[in-house]
């Protein structure tokens, strides 16, 4: 029997799931089989993470210099470069999300976010050497956590993939990632890439199942240090109990539900195409995508107007076509909870301005697609307004005042992604200043950067993916407190025993 092309990664072994199960991954675009994975049980998490702790604490790679681990990290950062074209096309297939997304904006910016974390890792030095109290030097170290289990979402695989082992490598962990069900293609073949790069045995295994099984088997290991999820936020919320086990380290990045402010005075054309680019994203399945839109009311109507005329434009079809704009939706679950929302904007008494269903004509029967679609004259307190809808599917609605704007746009539970548009500067700074979200970009929403902070505010979720503070989360700081003075009685002893010096 030839062997199967995917396997579970663990401890630098390709292994079949322990009772040799396994499970359909579909094409979202067409239905259709697009292979067979290990179906993974408890007893492979175990295994994978055991591949983990033994890796961690007798391994290689903790031991290693920052400067060998930037080098490997650039070897891998180098193959997957190499491999872009047909791992898009992989995720393309796999996600449904367009070519052009996969090949010219996930799979660059993941080799980016690798470069960046190869070269943070060597500028992991403690703060302080100091001597703070008598005769005595404290100094700072960063150390690793241990062993993080890494738990993915569907939405961007390989990007998240990348976003979870990059800093947890670079600071010297060692790592479980559990990629979700409906998208484990491109991260078995980035575990195919890291072998390719040599990363020692065991660094990092990958294992294939259902995330109540894998994921809540590492979220309650006591063998586990640290778990990173990027998910919904009630799997978070699952993810906190089970962590309580061991009083694990967590990084939860969660749901969203972004505002979009528009005033008066903004570049109205400049507003309309943003809001359009940044609301159809992967689908609207984007946890920072622009779902609210806020339109002060002197521009609201000609706002939704222009907002329609450029969704007409949106091109859906074949996601693997250049020309494509919007593929697809990842499940029909995931189609079926936006139809949902769709019934329950319209029964709340949302106007619906363009979309609403599905497309028509035979290139669409077999697969999981659903047109662009806006709700004006939303009110604040819908379910459409305050819930993540996770799809091609976003409202607006009018206001008068900034200071209603603020209020309205942090009326959710969420926290994570925002953004002002207008060309006044005190408000833009103002506005922005007030948003209890992660991010706030002024005339722009979208763009992440290597460099600056991804992460929630509120339950959104909480610890930093990218840039040097995700570095940071995935290391323990120590202080280390160095008598210089080798006296017998150091001047605080008095305060137990005897008078002072
Ligand atoms: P989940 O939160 O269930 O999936 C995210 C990851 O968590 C997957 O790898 C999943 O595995 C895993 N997981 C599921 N249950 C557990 C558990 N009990 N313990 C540990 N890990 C677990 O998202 P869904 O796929 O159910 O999507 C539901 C909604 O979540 C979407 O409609 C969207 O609103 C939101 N979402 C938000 C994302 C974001 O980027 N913030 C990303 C994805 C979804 P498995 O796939 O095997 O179930």
């Amino acid at each position: 029997m030839p062997k199967p092309e995917y396997l579970n990664y663990v401890g630098g072994e390709w292994v079949e799931a322990e009772k040799g199960e396994t499970y359909t991954v579909i094409n979202p675009a067409n239905g259709a089989k697009l292979a067979d994975v290990p179906k993974g049980s408890k007893a492979d998490a175990e295994a994978a993470i055991d591949a983990a702790r033994e890796a961690f604490d007798k391994g290689k790679w903790p031991r290693m210099t920052p400067g060998d681990r930037a080098a490997a990290l650039l070897k891998l950062a180098a193959l997957i470069e190499a491999d872009m074209d047909r791992l898009a096309i992989l995720e393309s297939k796999n996600q449904g999300k367009t070519i052009k997304q996969a090949r010219d904006g996930d799979l660059p910016f993941s080799v980016d976010n690798l470069r960046f974390m190869a070269g943070a890792a060597r500028t992991l030095a403690g703060s302080a050497s100091m001597e703070f109290a008598y005769g005595a030097t404290s100094i700072l170290r960063r150390e690793p956590i241990g062993v993080v289990g890494s738990i993915t979402p569907w939405n961007y695989p390989f990007m998240m993939d990348i976003w979870k082992i990059a800093p947890a490598l670079a600071a010297g962990n060692t790592v479980v990632l559990k990629p979700a069900s409906l998208t484990p293609i491109t991260t078995i073949e980035l575990a195919k890439i890291i072998e390719k790069a040599g990363l020692p045995a065991g660094t990092v295994n990958v294992i294939t199942g259902p995330g109540a099984v894998l994921g809540e088997a590492l979220a309650s290991s006591e063998k586990v240090d640290m778990v990173s999820l990027t998910g919904d936020t009630s799997t978070g919320k699952e993810i906190m109990r089970a962590g309580a086990a061991n009083v694990k380290r967590l990084h939860l990045e969660l749901g969203g539900k972004a505002p979009f402010i528009v005033f008066d005075d903004a570049n109205l054309e400049a507003a309309a195409r943003g809001a359009v680019a940044a609301s159809m994203v992967n689908g609207g399945q984007d946890c920072t995508q622009a779902a609210r839109f806020l339109v002060q009311e002197k521009i609201y109507p000609k706002f939704v107007r222009r907002m329609v005329e450029l969704l007409k434009t949106i091109r859906i079809g074949d996601p693997l076509e250049r020309s494509t704009d919007l593929g697809p939706l990842v499940s029909d679950k995931q189609r079926e909870k936006v139809e949902k929302y769709a019934a329950i904007a319209k029964g709340e008494g949302a106007k619906l301005e363009i979309g609403g269903g599905r497309p028509k004509g035979k290139a669409f029967d077999k697969g999981w697609y659903y047109l662009p679609t806006l709700f004006s004259d939303a009110t604040f307190d819908m379910r459409i307004s305050c819930e993540e809808v996770f799809g091609p599917l976003v409202t607006a609605m009018s206001f008068k005042t900034e200071e209603q704007a603020i209020e309205i746009a942090n009326n959710v539970v969420y926290g994570l992604y925002s953004s002002v548009w207008t060309k006044d500067v005190h408000r833009a700074f103002r506005v922005a200043n007030a948003m209890r979200f992660g991010a706030a970009e002024i005339n722009e929403h979208l763009p992440l950067v290597s460099e600056m902070p991804h992460g929630g505010y509120k339950q959104s979720g909480f610890g930093k993916d990218l840039s040097i503070y995700s570095l940071e989360e995935y290391t323990n700081l120590k202080h280390v407190f160095v008598d210089m003075t080798d006296a017998d009685r150091k001047p605080w002893h008095y305060t137990t025993f005897g008078d002072p010096l």
